[in-house]
């Protein structure tokens, strides 16, 4: 299949050069050309499939002109060793709990497929080293730094703002060594993120290096987002409830929210999508006024979601040809304080006895102020709440038990380079390896 840039500026990419590149040349974010719909048969039986069946399905739709059926399914099977259960909160809200992978957050279903399909392709073209560039705000960096630990041909960079992220979080990237280097940049997340922007676009550093980004720009980590809404819907649909489903998804980068109107276009059947911000509200400011207005991020205690620009509202406004008004009738937006995100905590422990994290509280609290009669709301729970360890035991004031896998993290020794803010240091740094 081919790709398409979003600013229409460059010219067509293959899923291959797409993948390897991470943004296209006009610096759009790619798009491929047709989104499949699935069969009504796979619809009315996807509550007897497993969840890697269900996601070989969806995969094939996007890759399968481009990738081997029988490694497309490898990569598939490998990428989800972890089961996302659907866990009921109240009667009619249910939490899709996305982090029961290695690093505890929905990120590794990206990370993992998108280390394994670039590692079909260097193999393929028997290439030399493709260097992954990975702006992270938290999650993303372990999610990617853990799905590309060991994976020949390939060295990963993770940028990360100093002092920004959890102990946790940055332990998750910053002890695996190998072919994985953690660069703490004394800046914001969005100038993390600029950094690795403005390390694609460079010429001289494109000559040097092959470079690409892991980002949630990448279609590799971006796409494969779509197999757990395919399979949040079978769960529902095995328990009678897949009747006007709304699907909330705390959103920063708006990855994750955008793979399920993909979702959506492919013939799932979601009534509309609710996107939670924390008061980087710049999605929801743009759903009121129909004007998008980027503004520098300011940190709150969902820190994945902090996010002043997200990038992948370009492949938003091009799904929906730019209509403010067709973007508006499937997703609506919510905006919550510090303040509330942690009373919905609070308030969710003591009434379900149900421990949300930050991001996902977030979620929780739209869909129970957003609800309406006869509807079903599913909240994507995009990590566990132990990732965020002080502030949840605080606002809980009672001790959060840390899952196995995390505490393996806690042990190991944190490495990491120190760096400006500054473009020329980020490249002469980059020049000099
Ligand atoms: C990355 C992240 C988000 C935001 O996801 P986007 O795809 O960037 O919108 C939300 N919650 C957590 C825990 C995350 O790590």
């Amino acid at each position: 299949m081919k790709y398409y840039s979003t600013n229409k500026q460059a010219p067509d990419a293959s899923l291959e050069e797409a993948v390897v590149k991470g943004l296209a040349a006009d610096k759009g974010l790619f798009m491929p050309y047709s989104i499949k719909p699935l069969p009504q048969e796979f619809y009315d039986s996807i509550d007897t499939l497993s969840f890697q069946e269900i996601a070989y399905r969806v995969a094939d739709a996007f890759f399968g002109e481009d990738v081997p059926a029988e490694t497309l399914k490898q990569i598939v099977y490998d990428t989800l060793n972890f089961d996302v259960p659907l866990v009921k909160v109240t009667e009619d809200i249910y939490s899709l709990e996305l982090f029961h992978g290695p690093t505890l957050a929905f990120k590794d279903v990206g990370g993992r497929f998108m280390a394994r399909l670039l590692g079909y392709f260097i193999r393929k073209e028997g290439k030399k080293q493709v260097n992954v560039l990975v702006a992270t705000s938290g999650d993303t960096g372990s999610a990617v730094a853990n799905g590309f630990l060991g994976v020949e041909g390939i060295h990963v960079y993770v940028l990360y703002p100093k002092g920004k992220v959890s102990e946790i979080q940055e332990k998750q990237f910053t002890t695996l060594g190998q072919n994985i280097t953690a660069l703490e940049i004394d800046g914001t997340f969005d100038d993390c993120q600029a950094l690795v922007k403005s390390a694609f676009m460079d010429k001289e550093l494109n000559e040097h290096l092959q470079l690409t980004s892991a980002n949630s720009i990448n279609v590799a980590r971006f796409l494969p987002q779509a197999f757990y809404y395919f399979y949040a819907y079978a769960q529902l649909k095995k328990i009678g409830k897949a009747n006007d489903a709304v699907i909330c998804v705390p959103s920063g980068n708006f990855g994750n929210i955008t793979a399920g109107l993909f979702g959506k276009r492919m013939g799932l059947p979601v009534k509309r999508f609710i996107a939670a911000n924390n008061r980087n509200d710049i999605f929801y400011q743009y759903l009121q006024t129909g004007v998008y207005t980027p503004r520098p991020s300011i940190a709150t205690i969902a820190n994945a979601m902090d996010v002043g620009d997200p990038s992948n509202f370009a492949r938003v406004l091009d799904l929906y040809g730019g209509s403010h008004a067709a973007i508006s009738t499937e997703i609506s937006g919510t905006t919550y304080t510090n303040e509330q995100i942690a009373e919905t905590m609070r308030e969710t422990w003591k009434e379900c006895h149900y421990l949300l994290d930050p991001h996902g509280a977030c979620g929780f609290r739209a869909l129970k102020e957003g609800l309406k009669p006869g509807e079903t709301g599913v909240f994507l729970e995009t990590a566990h709440p132990a990732k965020f360890l002080e502030t949840v035991e605080g606002i809980i004031g009672e001790t959060v038990e840390i899952p196995a896998k995390l505490k393996a993290f806690m042990q190991g020794e944190k490495q990491s380079l120190s760096m400006t803010k500054e473009f020329a240091d980020f490249k002469s740094y980059l020049l000099s390896l």
